[in-house]
């Protein structure tokens, strides 16, 4: 029969899988030697049994009771004895914390006969009673599911009756009260008597402990976080230890070092007069550790001694539970902090330092999840002071978990769920001015649909944030930019920026968190659930703001003297704590300023090498950006967006308008369209000499014209009502001759399917003054660029490339140009020509493709989109999210690359055409050097597979490289290294 049970003294920190989180840590804390209350563990395997078979295995029980037996000889009282009760808590424990999610039930042995026998034991009546109403409660919600607000709605009456108004100011006699009241709704709830006996009290509060491994909360969490559903929980049964039995008596928490910033020394919050749900539960402020330092040295001393051992002993930060009970130091849980991106950073950087772990460890600690929260958007001080002095700010609260989020507060957390979770939205007007707009009220009318709330129609742009293509999240003034520079970018998904705000905040607000920009609380402490869960999820979060009142029924609130309804637009600063009315407008934080990320990414660049991180840069000003972030060169510049700039794009018109019509052996078109190709190559020439003096010294990947020609046209429907306006209103003959001329262009460029016409090297082939200017521009300016002693290195990318014959063609016409400049102007440059692989028959010749380039480049998107003949912005926005929900594609293939192998595992569909392409392409060209520069090059798990396949590089958007080459450097630590991972 399997050993169900194991006194804390049998266990050890590597039993996670078996004891849990908690039970491993309280076993080893005992092996340690420090003061753990007496108890046992009820494995997970138990667990695992009772939720397939809905009973315990056999043997359990009797396991159980002989555990007991020596538990109540360590405590030295007797569990049910009316003389000397032994209490239990009875805690649930998962090998990943789930913080708040999983259910405990403490006092568990409380009875009409023991109360009686606490009472006395204790000369403390008030808190016996204390004891027995805690314990219905907890074991009335927890175990029979009665509504946990039926009880405090009891409570509260009596608190209210007091002068204090608090839980502390209930006398004994109130708490007899309360316990008659609750007994009276318990059974009124469940039609029986709350149980007397203490071991059918232990035995339902276990079953309540296994059951809450399944319940709807502890799922959803688990499906975020990516935790497996069969792990199971421990269940742990210890001896209670009261942290409420007068004036120095106490309950905590400390972490061993400040869990939102990283700084050294103790960071604890400590309670008088209190059992440790109280804290958890941010039903009161707790003190600063102060107070306990001077109400009582020798604890804090004992505290201090045992975080520091606890520190030295996981190296790694602790979050430790504690209790003092009449003076006596009790340690009750230890675990891996939660920490924010910014304390992880500074932890991970400074215990390298003091030589507690390596660097490969220290990258292995930081999520790449935590770099994007590190590189969240801030308010801008000067923003902040100008809110201040128009009478905005409004409250200060407990600065829980930082980054700054402002949009409309939703107090409910269904509602907060509904209005925060992705709306899909294709942008298909390429026109700045009503893009963001229209994309904004389509979004607009689903959540009013959805909700039925009037506000809804009230929000502007700024209540919401976008996604873009390129996976950027940015604010809707960011979002006109980027429309008003590239016509290509579209967004794929709006979220309402929803401030969840509330009173405090329980499991069962998790979903709305998930979905919410920021969590304001009125009450709890940094290690309130609110807090907590806002940390893990990397949410700014304020709790124990006072000056917040909710009035859930109304729908309204107040801050301070000023009311608000739901909806209205709020501003809250997690790092700070601080409170505004309105909404502040956040900013991209400074990243030269992160000193501890910039030090740990360059640890990351050396692990990786000699794999590097690259950037997508298509203007100066994004390679720029690029540098900063740590890019070693520029493996995507797409040349096209250049002709989209305004005063621009009329000569594009008219280079596409007359190469149409040279085709029509029109001889003065030839000429036009020639002179407009000049116009443009000198803007290009002064483009590529920005990027080039950028990049000094680094490679440049520039792209050759890519999108059909009809993308840079009006639309055809656009200009047939032109046209038929002008014509009906007699209009200029020769601004309608412009129109049906414009419209000739765009009826002999218009394709039925545009994604596979003529685009990419098919237009250079056809059109080859196009890509020989762009050519002749790039080696122009790389000559005069040199000239000034700049270290110059383009790489020629020709696009869409699927037969050999292809590149032949472009190659050789542009090698020419190439070496034309360079010999006209007697100044040679280093220079490769290489190509996309992003068409399936290209990876599958790639031994052919490889002769004729120095270089591959994997276009994952389009590699993508014909893999799975997929058009992105139709699957997108139509059919590939339900897909994904249904589990018909395991995840988005567009985010992260399709098909990447497990351990020991083929590659398969786009990873397998990847690694085709790599073996044949280096088969015949060994120093091959081979990137990736779809967006992929920017997503984890993608990078590790790239990694493995042996490139050269990964490129991706500027603001992604910071987590890019936090990836690559954990995907070679990672390799080395097998380091016990919390989740
Ligand atoms: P969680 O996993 O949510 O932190 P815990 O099992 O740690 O849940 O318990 C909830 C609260 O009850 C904690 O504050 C803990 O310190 C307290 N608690 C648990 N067991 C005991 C005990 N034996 N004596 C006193 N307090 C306890
Ligand atoms: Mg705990
Ligand atoms: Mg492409």
């Amino acid at each position: 029969m399997p050993k169900y049970v194991f006194l804390f003294e049998e266990g050890n920190k590597d039993m996670r899988d078996l004891l849990g989180g908690k039970g491993a840590g309280l076993a080893e804390m005992s092996r340690l030697g420090l003061p753990v209350p007496p108890g046992f563990t009820i494995t997970t395997r138990a667990c695992n049994f009772y939720a397939k078979n809905q009973r315990f295995p056999p043997g359990l029980e009797k396991q159980m009771r002989e555990t007991l037996a020596a538990v109540e000889g360590k405590a030295g009282r007797k569990f049910g004895d009316t003389a000397n009760p032994l209490l239990l808590s009875v805690r649930s424990g998962a090998k990943f914390s789930m913080p708040g999610m999983m259910d405990t039930i403490l006092n568990v042995g409380v009875n009409e006969a023991t109360v009686q026998a606490l009472a006395s034991l204790s000369g403390d009546e008030r808190f016996a009673w204390d004891a027995y109403r805690r314990l219905i409660q907890m074991y009335g919600r927890i175990v029979m599911h009665i509504e946990g607000a039926k009880f405090d709605r009891i409570l509260e009456a009596w608190k209210a009756k007091t002068e204090g108004g608090r839980d502390t100011d209930l006398t004994a006699e109130i708490l007899k009260s309360i316990v008659s009241e609750y007994k009276s709704l318990y059974r009124a709830e469940t039609n029986s008597d709350f149980p007397q006996k203490p071991y059918d009290q232990l035995r339902q509060a276990v079953v309540a402990v296994f059951g809450s491994w399944t319940g709807k909360r502890a799922m959803d969490y688990r499906n975020f976080h990516g935790i497996p559903h069969d792990l199971g929980t421990a269940a742990n049964v210890q001896t209670m230890v009261f942290g409420n039995l007068g004036g120095n008596s106490g309950t905590g928490v400390a972490f061993t070092r400040d869990p939102a910033t990283g700084a050294k020394g103790l960071y604890a919050e400590y309670l008088p007069q209190a059992q440790g749900e109280d804290v958890v539960a941010g039903i009161r402020t707790p003190l600063r550790m102060e107070a306990l330092r001077d109400a009582m040295p020798d604890i804090y001393a004992e505290l201090e001694g045992v975080a520091a051992k606890l520190e030295s002993h996981y190296r790694d930060m602790q979050d430790i539970e504690f209790t003092v009970e009449r003076g006596q130091f009790w340690v009750l849980q230890t675990r891996t902090g939660k920490r924010t991106a910014q304390a992880a950073i500074r932890i991970a950087a400074d215990m390298v330092k003091e030589g507690r772990i390596s660097k490969d460890e220290a990258l292995l600690r930081i999520e790449p999840a935590q770099v994007v929260e590190l590189l969240m958007p801030r308010f801008r001080p000067s923003d902040k002071e100008a809110a201040k002095r128009s009478g905005k700010f409004l409250g200060k609260g407990v600065n829980a978990s930082p980054g700054a989020a402002a949009g409309p507060a939703v107090l409910d957390s269904d509602l907060a769920e509904t209005l925060g979770s992705k709306r899909f939205r294709a942008i298909e007007s390429r026109d700045p001015s009503s893009s963001v707009e229209q994309t904004v009220d389509a979004a607009k009318t689903e959540l009013q649909g959805a909700t039925g709330l009037p506000w809804i129609s009230r929000l502007g742009p700024e209540a919401f944030v976008i996604k873009t293509n390129d996976g950027r999240w940015v604010e809707s003034e960011q979002y006109r930019e980027i429309l008003a520079v590239g016509g290509r970018e579209r967004a794929v998904e709006l979220r309402l920026k929803v401030v969840l705000t509330r009173t405090e905040t329980s499991p069962e607000d998790v979903h709305g968190m998930l979905h919410a920009k920021g969590i304001l609380t009125a009450r709890g402490g940094a290690t309130a659930h609110a807090s907590v869960v806002a940390r893990g999820l990397g949410l700014p979060c304020v709790v124990g703001c006072e000056a917040l009142k909710v009035d859930y029924e109304g729908a309204t609130f107040s801050l301070g003297d000023q009311s608000f309804a739901q909806g209205d637009l709020v501003s809250i600063d997690g790092a700070t704590g601080e409170v505004f009315g309105g909404l502040i407008p956040a900013v991209e934080p400074d990243f030269e300023k992160e000193e501890e990320l910039r030090t740990i990414l360059g640890w990351a660049d050396e692990t990786a090498s000699p794999f590097m991180v690259w950037a997508n840069a298509d203007y100066p000003r994004d390679a720029r950006n690029a540098l900063t972030f740590g890019a070693r060169g520029i493996g995507l510049c797409r040349t096209e967006h250049m002709f989209f700039e305004t005063e621009r794009l009329p000569i594009v018109h008219d280079m596409i308008l007359s190469a149409v019509a040279a085709r029509g052996k029109q001889p003065e078109a030839h000429a036009r369209y020639l002179a407009a190709l000049a116009r443009l190559e000198t803007f290009q020439k002064s483009d590529f000499e920005g990027i080039f003096r950028a990049m000094a010294g680094l490679p440049v990947v520039i792209r050759l014209i890519d999108p059909p020609l009809h993308e840079f046209l009006p639309k055809h429907e656009d200009l047939l009502v032109e046209l038929m306006e002008l014509r009906r209103t007699g209009g200029d003959t020769k601004v309608i001759a412009e129109k049906e001329a414009m419209l000739a262009a765009v009826e002999a460029t218009r394709e039925a399917n545009p994604m596979l016409g003529l685009r990419g090297c098919r237009l250079g082939i056809t059109y080859p003054e196009i890509t020989e200017m762009q050519v002749r521009a790039i080696f122009q300016a790389a000559v005069q660029v040199k000239r000034e002693g700049v270290d110059v290195h383009p790489e020629i990318m020709i696009p869409l490339v699927g037969h050999v014959n292809e590149l032949r063609n472009q190659r050789e016409a542009l090698e020419a140009v190439a070496k034309h400049v360079m010999e006209s102007e007697g100044l040679a440059v280093d220079y490769k020509f290489g190509t996309m692989i992003e068409v399936p028959r290209a990876a599958l010749t790639a031994d052919e493709i490889a002769k004729y380039s120095e270089f591959f480049s994997f276009g994952t998107n389009d590699l993508t989109q014909m893999t799975f003949g997929y058009s992105r912005d139709d699957a997108e926005g139509k059919f590939l999210m339900k897909y994904v929900e249904d589990g018909i594609l395991p995840y988005n293939p567009f985010q992260t690359l399709d098909g990447i192998p497990g351990k020991g595992e083929e590659p398969r569909g786009v990873a397998k055409l990847m690694e085709i392409a790599v073996e044949r392409g280096r088969k015949a060209k060994p120093d091959l050097k081979i990137g990736i520069c779809g967006e992929h090059g920017g997503d984890p798990p993608s990078i590790a597979f790239c990694h493995r396949l042996g490139l050269n590089y990964v490129s991706c958007s500027p603001f992604r490289v910071p987590i890019a080459r936090l990836a690559a450097g954990r995907t070679v630590a990672g390799l080395r290294t097998t380091v016990a991972r919390d989740k």
